[in-house]
């Protein structure tokens, strides 16, 4: 990397341009992207991504936008490349957050957005403006964007010529090279050339087949393979599709037509992108031959062609509702031909090839896979990336929109065509990519992360909640409820209840060692937890002791299980004078070492670790809710159905039924 001082002829330092990209790298998903010049920051596309498995309740993942937020005043614009959920899906939610004055993007891109804005209700809080191709666009004092037709899965495509005062940036945006696209809108490669003989300062490009050889097909190149299986059914046909792949939807939708099948659409996306990119005149399609989905099932099944949403296995979509059985509308019938033309995204494919287990078990035949010639990738190969950059002939590269190991491919690519490995940067998210005339280099990153969204979209699921449903959901819960009085006595046992547990421990057990852990907090802690204020009643950190609680017993059981479930510990304050809890008689040795650094730990009251009989006698008169009904907790279970040897002594006839139901649950 080189670095200037990024002096004019007139010896004034110029600033350099600086590109932040705050998702879409090491990922595919949520690309977000921050032009910075002087004062000027202009962004460029806003996506959102899906959960990856142990993202428990998470419905959308946005990025962190902490450091938009922290500069919302000098955020002159936004400019957007295409409609598709990765770039266009956090505009609504971030619309909440700061201010984007204005945002420029094609037609049918700012069409779908803007369903998405009136959903959100935040139409008012922007200006949309739509862009044709060649069209330049200025935002803010230093930018000037020109909108160069591309062609990609999603119609209305864009990549972008960004000039600022140190030179001309092209931002590929999603691409392939289609020279037969679907509704004949080439892409604009004269203007590529053009850009590239003025000189180039640096290429962003899309990465996300940079390690496939070779050109990527066309998009016509499926037809005549959907014509095949479509003319050849029996029965009805069902297609599974983004509905986003306008080119796509498009092509089932003439092939619909040329085999004399009628159309009915499932699913709400489905339903609603066609609406659109028809009213917008980017699919032309007669209205008769859509048909109401209650009304199809009185045509023929040869007359009939389903296109649905769940290509990728979602669990709430049309196609893997049908799977199951439980589309109020749609059955599968053993006659049926249903060809998923999609392929899974990574992280998908086992909910998809379950889908397509579920329905060959119900006899139908589901035509999928790579061989089949069904679909292919709206985003070039190595040969369009290597295209690419022969037409640009940028100084520098940043390969863009990929995993790792794909940006690690395209500047290989890259090399290969001559780019010195000095002039490439392989970034992550927050990165901040500096360029002047006659350098690159990173400058110091600035915040980058995820948001996660909860079903409503406006609940945040921070870090704490995730990592607790993770544990939930990985390692269960034990609820510990506590008797002390607030002159630090424990004054009943501690009933334990344990949830999704696997562990060889018994409740009784468990119930033993909380009561250790207490009595070491008591006997070790108090004194700091414990405030006495010199009134009658000391004033005890509860939570403190909760906390305590909690964390000895966490290790406990990390150190002697192995497992690490969520500990809930809870306190029930009894009044000071409350006769101590006396201990457990029947002891059973613990031959356990004592916690590391907690010495003399387990020396405190509630060594001996006797069994809290169901009938025990307590002495507590102050803990009405503890000490009055002991039966059922002490005796709670662990999923795994203990040997016999382990199970308690049945005190009443609902532990076994309990048990049962865990153990098929
Ligand atoms: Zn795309
Ligand atoms: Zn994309």
């Amino acid at each position: 990397m080189t670095h200037s001082n990024g002096a004019n002829p007139s010896g004034i330092k110029k600033p350099a341009l600086r590109v932040i990209p705050l998702g879409g790298l090491h990922e595919i998903g949520k690309n977000t992207c921050v032009f910075e010049y002087g004062d000027d920051i202009m962004l460029v596309d806003a996506g959102l991504a899906f959960p990856s498995d142990g993202m428990h309740g998470v419905n959308v993942v946005m990025p962190d936008t902490s450091y938009l937020k922290e500069n919302q005043k000098r955020i002159r614009g936004m400019i957007v490349t295409h409609g598709h959920e990765d770039h266009i899906g956090g505009i609504a939610h971030h619309l909440k957050n700061f201010n984007i004055p204005v945002i420029h993007g094609p037609r049918l891109a700012l069409a779908m957005l803007t369903g998405k804005m009136e959903e959100a209700g935040v139409m008012d809080r922007t200006i949309l403006q739509t862009v044709a191709p060649r069209d330049v666009v200025k935002v803010g004092q230093h930018f000037s964007v020109e909108f160069i037709r591309n062609t990609h899965s999603m119609a209305d495509s864009f990549s972008l010529a960004i000039t600022s005062p140190v030179g001309t940036v092209i931002f590929t945006g999603d691409f392939k090279f289609d020279h037969t696209p679907v509704d004949g809108e080439t892409f604009d490669m004269a203007r590529l050339a053009h850009y590239g003989d003025q000189g180039v300062l640096c290429l962003f490009s899309d990465s996300t087949n940079a390690e496939v050889p070779g050109f990527c097909p066309p998009e016509r190149s499926v037809f005549p393979c959907l014509d095949r299986h479509i003319s050849q059914a029996e029965g009805r046909v069902i297609i599974t599709t983004f509905a986003s792949s306008i080119h796509r939807v498009s092509m089932i939708l003439e092939l619909a037509l040329k085999n004399g099948r009628k159309v009915g659409l499932l699913g709400r996306s489905m339903l609603n992108v066609i609406a659109k990119a028809r009213e917008l005149g980017y699919m032309r399609a007669p209205d008769d031959l859509f048909v109401p989905i209650k009304q199809i099932r009185d045509l023929p099944d040869r007359e009939t062609l389903l296109l649905m949403t769940g290509s990728q296995g979602e669990p709430l979509a049309a196609l893997s509702r049908i799977s199951r059985g439980e589309h109020p509308q749609v059955q599968v019938k053993s006659t049926d031909t249903i060809i998923f033309s999609a392929s899974p995204i990574p992280g998908n494919t086992i909910s998809v090839v379950n889908t397509i287990d579920r329905l060959m078990m119900q006899g139908a035949k589901v035509v999928y896979g790579k061989g089949e010639g069904i679909h292919v990738s709206g985003h070039g190969f190595q040969e369009d990336q290597k295209l690419m950059l022969a037409l640009t002939k940028p100084k520098y590269f940043v390969p863009v929109h990929g995993e790792h190991r794909m940006l690690v491919a395209h500047s290989k690519t890259a090399q290969s065509m001559g780019i010195p490995a000095d002039n490439i940067l392989i970034i992550d998210n927050g990165d901040v990519v500096q360029l002047s005339p006659d350098s690159i280099s990173k400058g110091d990153p600035v915040k980058a992360g995820i948001e996660l969204l909860d079903a409503s979209r406006n609940g945040i699921v921070d870090a704490r909640v995730l990592k607790e449903r993770q544990q939930l959901a990985e390692d269960g819960v034990i609820t510990l409820l506590a008797v002390i009085s607030t002159d630090g006595v424990m004054a009943a046992p501690p009933r334990v209840n344990i949830r999704g547990v696997v562990t060889t421990a018994d409740a009784r057990k468990l119930s033993m060692w909380a009561e250790r852990e207490i009595g070491w907090v008591l006997e070790n802690r108090w004194n700091q937890l414990c405030r006495n204020t010199g009134g009658k009643a000391p004033d005890v950190d509860w939570v403190g002791v909760q906390r305590e609680v909690e964390v000895g017993l966490q290790r406990r059981l990390r150190r002697e299980l192995q497992v690490e479930p969520l500990i809930i510990c809870l306190v029930q304050p009894a009044p000071a004078g409350t006769p101590a809890y006396k201990g457990r008689a029947d002891a059973e040795p613990d031959s356990r070492p004592a916690p590391r650094g907690r010495g003399g730990r387990d020396g405190g009251r509630g060594r001996d670790g006797s069994v809290p009989a169901p009938q025990r006698q307590l002495a507590t008169v102050g803990a009405p809710a503890a000490a009055a009904a002991p039966a059922a907790a002490a005796t709670t279970v662990a999923v795994k159905t203990p040997a016999p040897a382990e199970l308690e002594p049945e005190p009443a006839g609902r532990t076994r039924r309990r048990r049962s139901a865990a153990a098929v649950g």
